[in-house]
């Protein structure tokens, strides 16, 4: 490979008390709560909205309640409060959520189902950014960190207003790949130990048909709530495997296609998703060309598929996710590594941020007696930097433990942590291992955090 050498050149300073990366599903949250702290809050995000993977990714947002209904006598509890709550709060008034649905059935997976419009939610979450007063760089990607022994000092970005530094007190890697950890020098893993995917909006669809063949498959989900603005409709609806003729299941199979989706229109399904298993990690670049192109193949066989379901004969491609969506890039190591035993055993600790109860190999795995686990402050402290946070899908290196934490849900309230703790560090002047637990668990009471412990 030949190489060329770049000429050093000066570029802009722009200085903040916070710098939040990625706008995703954690990095709103975290913004959001930052700047309501009072600290001078950038966002750097890469794509031209917010939201990340719920917009590009699933299906409901897993989960805001602990999994009572499988546990009979035990409380119905919303463990998940907060900003998550306002976001759904906002939509629901915008027509873009169910709301909290119980589910009618399959509910030893989760007992409720709260569905999103994907679009609405980038208008809802970049309105709360902006009453916010966060300072908000879209299509603005972080390119690089600059250190100063273990801290960082700033971060460099590249966009059409050319490179930037933005230097700051504390820091929040929210960019679900990594990035900025890995900039900044921090140990990491790639297990690649997940499906990447993508997921399509499908329109021209006839729900309460497709719901009729549901029926006959091998396990339907199903959720009632209001749907083109009338009460009483199917919002979740699908099964994980169907009675195909051997030639479609052997379609479905090689696609890696699923059929739970949400819905919140009467010819809409909000997500089907299509998974394919990369050689690699994905932050490899070229892999990734190949990986896009076949997933965008997928997505067309995809629809021939759904267009052999009564009252799907139509069917089109209405919405497809940008880019590849992934499970898991970069795995951070940070001060505690969540494990299994403490999830399924409901363990709480003396540093908890937030309470979680779902877990997304239920009814397989469950967290104790309908019960909830902690995610502790550690957890999200980035081992050997002295002033960076993470929260999302790039905590948690174990498998297992992963597919609870990588979860909405829990990814918004790790965010809403995560950016206070930041907040807190900038106005104290000191690094996250030296801000008093009790300053945190103060200031996330205060903004309606549910703690259970
Ligand atoms: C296909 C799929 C289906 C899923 N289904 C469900 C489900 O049904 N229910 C559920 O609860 N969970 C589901 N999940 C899991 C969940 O959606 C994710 O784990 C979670 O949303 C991750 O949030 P995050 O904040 O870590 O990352 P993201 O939401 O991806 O946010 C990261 C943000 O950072 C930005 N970014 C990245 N790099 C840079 C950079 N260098 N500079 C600037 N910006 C950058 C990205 O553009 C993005 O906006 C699913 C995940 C996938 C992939």
């Amino acid at each position: 490979m030949r190489f060329y050498e770049e000429p050093a050149k000066k570029i802009p300073v722009r200085e903040f008390d916070v710098v939040i990366a990625g706008g995703g599903t954690a990095g709103v949250v975290a913004a959001i709560a930052a700047a309501r702290q009072g600290a001078r809050t950038a966002l750097i995000e890469s794509k031209g909205y917010t939201g990340g993977i719920v917009v590009e990714g699933g299906t409901a947002l897993h989960s805001f309640f602990n999994l009572w209904k499988a546990f009979p006598g035990v409380e119905k509890r919303q463990v998940v409060k907060g900003i998550p709550q306002e976001i759904i709060d906002r939509l629901i008034e915008r027509g873009g959520s169910t709301g909290h649905v119980e589910m009618v059935t399959y509910y030893d997976y989760d007992s409720v189902c709260t569905a999103i419009d994907t679009e609405i939610y980038k208008l809802v979450t970049h309105e709360m950014l902006a009453e916010a007063g966060v300072h908000i760089f879209l299509n603005t990607m972080l390119v690089g960190a600059i250190m100063e022994d273990d801290t960082i000092r700033g971060v460099i970005t590249e966009s059409r207003a050319g490179r930037e530094a933005f230097y700051g007190k504390a820091f929040v890697d929210c960019t679900g790949y990594g990035d900025l950890s890995a900039y900044a020098g921090a140990e990491y893993t790639e297990p690649n130990d997940h499906a990447v995917a993508n997921a399509i909006g499908v329109g021209g669809v006839d729900v309460d048909r497709y719901h009729e063949f549901c029926k006959d498959q091998n396990l339907a989900q199903v959720a009632i709530g209001t749907r083109s603005g009338e009460p009483g409709k199917l919002v979740r609806v699908g099964f994980e495997r169907g009675n195909f003729p051997e030639d479609i299941q052997k379609e479905v199979d090689r696609i890696g296609m699923s059929f739970i989706t949400t819905t919140l229109h009467d010819d809409y399904f909000m997500f089907i998703k299509l998974n394919y298993k990369m050689p690699v990690s994905p932050t490899n670049r070229d892999e990734v060309v190949k990986a896009e192109l076949e997933l965008r193949q997928r997505m067309e066989a995809a629809i021939k598929v759904i267009r052999k379901i009564p009252g799907c004969e139509k069917a089109f491609m209405a919405r497809t996710s940008p880019s590849l969506a992934i499970r898991r890039g970069r795995c951070i190591v940070c001060d505690y590594d969540i494990t299994l035993s403490d999830i399924l055993d409901g363990v709480h600790f003396e540093d908890d941020i937030m309470s979680y109860g779902f877990h997304d190999c239920a009814p397989r795995l469950k967290v104790k007696d309908g019960g909830t686990y902690g995610i502790p402050y550690r957890a999200l402290r980035v081992k050997g930097i002295h002033n960076l946070l993470v929260a999302g899908m790039l905590i948690t290196s174990d498998w297992d433990a992963h597919m609870s934490t990588r979860n909405t849900v829990c990814c918004f309230g790790q965010g809403q942590a995560a950016g206070t703790a930041a907040a807190l560090c900038a106005t104290k002047s000191v690094g996250t291992r030296e801000l008093e637990y009790s300053d945190l668990r103060e200031a996330l009471l205060d903004a309606g955090v549910y703690l259970e412990n």
